[in-house]
């Protein structure tokens, strides 16, 4: 039996954070443990009493004055548009024709895919995130590669290859019945698999026939458990373009309602410029709504509305995540910077307590994962990140003026990326210092 027991200053979330005093919403320990078994964690508390409950042979990794907190959660990003990144100059559907599409079609290649699902899960494990909300390309190989690398890695990871048969090159198609049949064959190959979850992930409304959007109905009626992701109302044009292709539609997300894919599995990129209408219906529904900050911005698609969405009568239930290639940076950190500045432009200042809550429990939250990930608590599965607010000469000059948890956290946020990740644990393991 292998036992691992960690010593740092422990931040884990109890609750959502509603002001920067708001001292009862975690659980913090200047001199913390986290003792791990098998890949979980068995103890948490004040490194005294952790401690105790440890085995003679257990491994003792001393990570003091760095923070111990839960792996960070990205409820929405493409693996298969690592190339895509930093892509210049153009709109959503300029940006998914000049450069997404043709990028995509390369994962026809099985040897390609999985190229780039290594590159791309180094990265996540590099920036502390140790679970992704992935889609992958159309092809039934791109979630095989991604899969049997999320695997061999143990790490818990939800993705699915997308459904789109139409509106897009030749070389990044499948046909109402390929893509039911490709995702029903992945759903039986991976879903359960380990660590490993499918989502069905119909790409959006432009992208599938009404035939397809059938096809995605049959699945989410067969396999009710499962994540659905896909895109709503992210841009203007997009939205006129799906009105125009399902023009029965009341606006945008009737589209997935009338297709039964709406519920509290299911995660909604971007949904930005949403009437009262739609937002009721995502909050009646418990769907998730998922802020992609810096593709937002990158994009000018538009300020998500934050504050609004979480306190309305009906509140929206959100998740934060990079959406990179359309986001321009895999680190939640800096997609909390910019949620920040989103946040701000909308008229209210996100308080950093809320900002870690939201990438840690608040996401694993939003995807429904949080009996698994997402806090310190004895019990859920050990992914761990460590963090060093001394990073960088600017950071540790900082640090000397800064006095309270709440200003190092914020000062994390602002100015810190994966070089403030000094190590994570994936179900116990160290997975970054392993990394070239
Ligand atoms: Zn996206």
């Amino acid at each position: 039996m292998t036992e691992t027991l960690l010593r740092g200053r422990t931040l884990s979330f109890l609750r959502w954070p509603d002001a920067i005093d708001d001292h009862g919403a975690y659980s913090y320990q200047e001199d913390g443990g986290v003792l791990i078994r098998e890949g979980r964690i068995v103890a948490t508390g004040a490194y005294e009493d952790v401690a105790r409950q440890a085995g003679e042979g257990a491994q003792k990794i001393d990570h003091r004055p760095h923070l111990i907190m839960p792996g960070f959660v990205d409820a929405h990003v493409h693996y298969s548009q690592l190339q895509v990144l930093a892509s210049y100059g153009a709109e959503l559907l300029g940006w998914l024709n000049t450069y997404t599409f043709p990028e995509e079609t390369k994962f026809r290649d099985a040897q390609y895919g999985r190229r780039v699902a290594r590159q791309f899960l180094d990265e996540m494990v590099r920036h502390g995130t140790t679970t992704v909300a992935a889609y992958c390309s159309v092809h039934k190989q791109s979630a095989e590669a991604f899969f049997e690398e999320s695997h061999a890695r143990n790490m818990l990871n939800i993705a699915g290859k997308v459904m789109m048969d139409r509106n897009a090159p030749e070389g990044v198609l499948d046909t109402p019945q390929s893509g039911y049949d490709d995702t029903k064959a992945l759903i039986a190959e991976w879903h359960d698999k380990g660590r490993q979850h499918y989502a069905i992930t119909p790409r959006f409304a432009i992208t599938s026939s009404p035939e397809q959007m059938e096809m995605a109905k049959a699945l989410a009626g067969e396999f009710p458990g499962l994540h659905i992701q896909t895109h709503l109302s992210e841009n203007h044009a997009e939205i006129e373009f799906t009105q125009q292709l399902y023009p029965w539609s009341r606006d945008y997300t009737d589209v997935y309602e009338h297709y039964g894919l709406l519920g509290p599995k299911t995660l909604l990129g971007h949904c930005i410029h949403l009437s009262e209408r739609e937002a009721d219906a995502l909050s009646d529904s418990g769907s998730v709504a998922v802020f992609c900050p810096t593709s937002n911005l990158f994009l000018g698609s538009g300020l998500f509305d934050y504050q609004r969405y979480r306190t309305r009568a009906k509140p929206i239930r959100i998740a934060t995540a990079t959406d990179v290639g359309g986001g321009t940076n895999y680190s939640m950190l800096r997609t909390m910077d910019e949620a920040y500045k989103v946040i701000a432009l909308n008229g209210e200042k996100l308080n950093p307590f809320a900002s870690f809550w939201q990438m840690t429990l608040g996401n694993a939250r939003a995807l429904s994962l949080e009996d698994r990930i997402g806090t310190l608590d004895a019990g859920t599965d050990a992914d761990i990140v460590v963090l060093d607010s001394r990073a960088t000469p600017i950071m540790r000059l900082r640090m000397e003026a800064i006095e309270s948890l709440a200003a190092e956290l914020f000062l994390l946020q602002t100015v810190g990326d994966d070089r403030a990740v000094r190590e994570v644990y994936v179900a116990g393991r160290p997975a970054k210092g392993d990394m070239a």
